[in-house]
């Protein structure tokens, strides 16, 4: 698979990726990823995380309309 990261130029990156990642060398595919990164800290901003969250959220409000639903809160919309 191409790099495909933006140049210089303009146009997409036609080396190929590094194997196992999405960029060629010069375009990041050396660098660690993840945990293995050295600028990598709590992960309370990885992807995953984020996508946690949009998952915790939506069970939440179906929740809150059960709640609601139930009288056992108030509509607060
Ligand atoms: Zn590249």
């Amino acid at each position: 698979m191409n790099c495909g990261a933006k140049t210089r130029a303009g146009t997409p990156c036609k080396k190929p990726s590094v194997v196992g990642k999405t960029r060629c060398r010069l375009h990041g595919g050396l660098s660690p990823s993840g945990e293995a990164h050295y600028n990598y800290k709590h992960g309370r901003y990885t992807k995953e995380s984020k996508l946690l969250a949009i998952e915790v959220n939506a069970r939440l409000k179906l929740l809150a309309t059960v709640a609601i639903e139930f009288g056992m809160i108030e509509n607060s919309d």
